[in-house]
């Protein structure tokens, strides 16, 4: 039984879905105006995992993940400009472009982190009308107000009626103090209340009509409009990062239940964030690392590059709502693990069977109920990734010819690491990748040199066997002697 935290509830609660066998799934996407970097791979990687894990439990699932390309001003704020219109100035292009270049950035690093794609990808400008018709159903359901052409929420009846705060368990006197700091309170009521459609200005390209005035919609609008339209009133799970919490996903349980009467999510999901130093990584501090620089090596505070599935697993050694740190050491460390994983099931290639072994089957079966109960434990990946390491060691064991596995031991040993490694981790053998005929070749041709070194060696020929050493050493490949013949790898 899957058990996942409720960030609403604030504890772990067994995950029965609304509707049986299939599973409803929101997650908040990028505002694509810049590269995403290791705080967007973070809720993909983390969502992904739950996406996969969901449909080999059986569940069909709908997952849908939006793409913010209107009304998301600077600072997160009702005020400001619009984050891709400024871009679009700043480049002297159209927003759409701004919106499109990055989407196609983001889909593109997506795909390296081996993240399956969405079921539907929404974006927030093509369902303006679905964000007028929440607007006006807040309007007639009395929880909200109009103001000089702009809509605004009326926070404070709202929390008359309903709790605002719920989610982040703050209560309205924490939000107003909070925010009494910042003077104008404009054409709010109340410096709490937030935009569901703000007027735009005469310089603002990025408009359309409504019966308020010419404008866009409030950045919160569009999950609620389009989780609503896709999943329905009520739908299982809603996601995204731990920064989103407040005020946007506060903002958007307030628009369902002033427009609806009740709730739409039954499970709110938030991973953690990613930290350097301690602090929290992102675009508005300036201390993000893209994914392009780490794939590329390019950035001042990394040594090298580091590949996307070094990223995937870097992610996946911490539980999701644990921080991650990133240092360049701890990314030199997760390249090291996951080449032990892939290196170990290399190994099992090479594995001989006994028929009266001392390893069964029971060992492969102990191994995938392990990982199925971490797993169903909200998504224990540290755990899942400790026991595979304890099998790396267990498959290093067979290879040396220490210790003997059964023939069907074997293959369910093989089974259980791929479906975990492979299926569910989402982690892939980037040496293989699309060239794997050619890296067979070359690896072919590797152990011919050293059929001729162990000529060599027979004939007592030193000089050509310690040169064909020598010249692989010097090309990255380690060759180690071992009682039934050398074999080598790759140090790259
Ligand atoms: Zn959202």
């Amino acid at each position: 039984m899957l058990t996942i935290y409720n960030t609403l509830s604030r504890r772990k609660e067994e995950f029965h879905p609304l509707v049986e066998g299939r599973v409803g799934m929101y997650v908040c996407g990028p505002t694509v105006y810049g590269d995403a970097h290791l705080g967007h791979a973070r809720p993909a990687v983390t969502f992904d995992l739950l996406f996969r894990y969901l449909q080999h439990k059986g569940y069909k699932v709908r997952y849908v993940r939006n793409i913010t390309d209107v009304g998301h001003l600077e600072h997160d704020a009702d005020e400001g400009e619009d984050k891709i219109a400024k871009k679009a100035r700043l480049e002297q292009v159209e927003p759409m472009e701004v919106a499109q270049y990055y989407t196609n950035r983001f889909h593109d690093a997506m795909l390296r982190l081996g993240c399956l794609p969405p079921s539907i990808e929404p974006h927030a400008s093509g369902h303006i009308i679905e964000q007028i018709r929440l607007v006006q159903e807040i309007l007639d359901a009395g929880f909200a107000y109009e103001s000089n052409g702009s809509v605004y929420f009326d926070v404070e009846k709202y929390n008359h009626a309903h709790h605002y705060g719920k989610l982040s368990g703050r209560n309205l006197e924490d939000v107003i103090n909070a925010s009494r700091a910042l003077d104008g309170v404009g054409e709010k009521r109340n410096q709490v209340d937030f935009a569901l459609w703000k007027k735009a200005q005469p310089e603002h390209i990025m408009r359309w009509p409504s019966p308020w005035s010419d404008g866009f919609p409030g950045w919160h609008c569009e999950c609620t409009a389009m989780g609503r339209k896709y999943l329905g009133e009520h739908f299982d799970i809603h996601g995204g990062g731990m920064d989103l919490v407040f005020p946007h996903h506060e903002c958007e349980i307030a628009q369902a239940v002033a427009s609806q009467g009740n709730e739409a999510v039954h499970y709110w999901m938030h991973n953690n964030m990613v930290t350097i130093g301690g602090q929290k990584m992102g675009k508005s501090l300036g201390n993000f690392i893209t994914l392009d620089q780490f794939f590329t090596g390019s950035h001042p505070m990394l040594t090298t590059a580091y590949s996307p599935m070094t990223i995937r697993f870097f992610i996946l050694q911490a539980h999701y709502r644990s921080t991650l740190d990133f240092s360049d050491e701890a990314l030199a460390a997760s390249k090291k693990g996951l080449d032990r994983l892939f290196e170990a099931m290399k190994r099992l290639d090479s594995v001989n069977v006994a028929p009266d072994a001392a390893i069964g089957v029971e060992y492969a079966n102990d191994l995938e109920a392990q990982c199925y109960a971490a797993m169903d434990d909200d998504l224990g990946t540290p755990q899942v990734i400790s026991r595979l390491f304890d099998a790396c060691r267990i498959i290093g064991q067979l290879a040396d010819h220490k210790t003997t596995i059964s023939q069907e031991g074997l293959e369910r040993l093989r089974t259980v690491m791929h479906t975990f490694v492979c299926d569910l981790l989402g982690l892939h053998d980037e040496a293989e990748g699309g060239n794997a005929e050619r890296e067979a070749a070359y690896g072919a041709a590797v152990d011919l040199l050293l059929e001729i070194r162990a000529t060599a060696k027979a004939s007592k020929d030193w000089a050509t066997s310690d040169r064909i050493r020598d010249r692989l050493a010097a090309l990255g490949f380690e060759v180690k002697d071992t009682k039934d013949g050398a074999t080598w790898r790759l140090d790259k």
